[in-house]
């Protein structure tokens, strides 16, 4: 059994459905399969902003966003089901017709819950359309609510997941369907579910995280022993640099659960984070493969560390911010002032990606928030002395034995430098 997951670029129009659907024909002749399919295209984003709306009670733009998404819905539905007749239409409608039912009621104030209430319509409006789609196709498959599949807490927007009840619902569920022996000429069993949506046990709309129908599928194979997990995306599988910065960047074609975990820790985008733990807990692969090129082999994720130390990964992070905190009376940065430092950095909720200290300073690195980064340096300011820069980059380069610095660093001031045996951290004030 292999989970397949397809983001929201794979069905961004009626072409790019109908090319999911193709390579769901070709790929599903070896045992059944689950799906696991985000939002279309932007969708997320439009749902995000049509939340926005309904909370601040602008109701012109409201309805303005919500019938922009509707509209580019039935859209790709009149392309890919020439009679309007079919189900499908219905099925949507209901969709929509829930949401445009609730927008229309006075919003509660649990911004995070409205959220999760509102944005999930996106992933509940794509399934229904692929999977009505396949079944025209000649592919029967069985449409299972996310809600009832992974079960979470209720921390709307960043729920977390009961490891025990969700393994327990997901074969309870699933199972009977994918163990059904399909008959002679018949494809094996299909099932497809929504990325990104979880449920309370009381049945209240949770959701994961943005991007995170990778997780769901993770969750997924875990709970059901998959033999594999397929991310379907729209570049050819794991790179070595983002290609929007660095034009030769090249693929990378295997690397170890605990490599791949390293690289969305530095802020690699590809997979999100969450997903990996889960499989490497069960030694379930994880390949990223393209939706326009599939017939090429990809990226392979798993046990096997051989190949890390091959090729140098680059990542970078825009919109740092370094800061120096110095004692204001005449004592050392020891675990006092560490503590100090800590609890402020901690109670702002700021992630330090980089921190470094000598005998009368301590200085961390961290991503620009608007909000985030003025209190915190008002509150250091309270014990410290306290200095910054801004608009920073951040260049963690896995792997830089085998990299070429100099031109990564051409016309950049480095201005503090972390090494370990793999891994060489620079925080640079780019040129200007
Ligand atoms: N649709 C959600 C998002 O855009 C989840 C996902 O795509 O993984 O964040
Ligand atoms: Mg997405």
């Amino acid at each position: 059994m292999r989970v397949f997951k397809f983001g929201g670029a794979s069905v961004r129009d009626a072409a790019s459905v109908r090319n999911v659907a193709r390579i769901i024909r070709e790929h599903h002749d070896t045992g059944p399969l689950v799906l696991v399919l985000s939002a279309m295209n932007k969708t997320t984003n439009a749902l995000e902003s049509l939340c926005r709306a309904f909370m601040e009670g602008s109701k012109g733009e409201m309805l303005r966003i919500y019938d922009d998404i509707r509209d580019r819905h039935f859209r790709i539905v009149e392309a890919l089901f020439p009679s309007k007749g079919h189900p499908v239409y219905q099925s949507l409608q209901q969709s929509f017709y829930q949401l445009y039912y609730y927008i229309t009621e006075a919003p509660g104030d649990n911004y995070n819950y409205e959220y999760d209430r509102i944005v999930s319509t996106g992933e509940m409006a794509s399934t229904r359309i692929l999977s009505a789609f396949l079944q025209e196709e000649g592919m029967p498959n069985q449409l299972f609510a996310a809600q009832k599949l992974i079960i979470t807490d209720a921390h709307f927007r960043d729920a977390r997941v009961d490891w025990i009840v969700t393994e327990q619902s997901i074969r309870e569920q699933l199972m009977p369907h994918l163990r059904r022996t399909s008959g002679p000429g018949s494809s094996p069993p299909l099932v497809i579910t929504q990325g990104f949506i979880g449920g309370t046990p009381q049945g209240f709309t949770t959701t994961l995280g943005r991007e995170g129908s990778d997780y769901t599928a993770a969750i997924l194979a875990y709970a059901l022993r998959a033999e594999e997990v397929v991310i379907w995306k729209d570049v050819p599988g794991l790179l070595n640099a983002d290609p929007k910065i660095m034009a030769d960047s090249i693929l990378l074609e295997n690397i170890s659960y605990q490599e791949a975990i390293e690289l969305s820790y530095y802020g690699a985008t590809i997979i999100h984070p969450k997903t990996l733990k889960p499989l490497l807990s069960r030694n379930i692969p994880l390949r990223v493969k393209s939706f326009t090129e599939p017939a090429r082999a990809g990226s392979l994720i798993d046990g096997n560390d051989t190949s890390d130390h091959l090729v140098p990964s680059y990542i970078f992070k825009f919109k740092q911010v370094l800061v120096s905190i110095f004692p204001t009376d005449f004592s050392f940065i020891a675990e006092r002032n560490l503590a100090r430092i800590f609890a402020d950095f901690a109670r702002h909720g700021v992630r330090m990606n980089l921190m470094q200290n000598s005998a009368i300073s301590f200085s961390a690195c961290f991503d620009h928030d608007q909000i985030k980064t003025p209190a915190l340096l008002r509150d250091l300011r309270k014990n410290f002395t306290v200095k910054y820069n801004t608009n920073l980059e951040m260049i963690t380069v896995r792997h830089y034995h085998k990299a070429c610095l100099a031109n990564l660093l051409k016309g950049k001031e480095v201005l503090m430098e972390q090494k370990s045996r793999t891994t060489l951290q620079m925080v640079v004030q780019p040129a200007r």
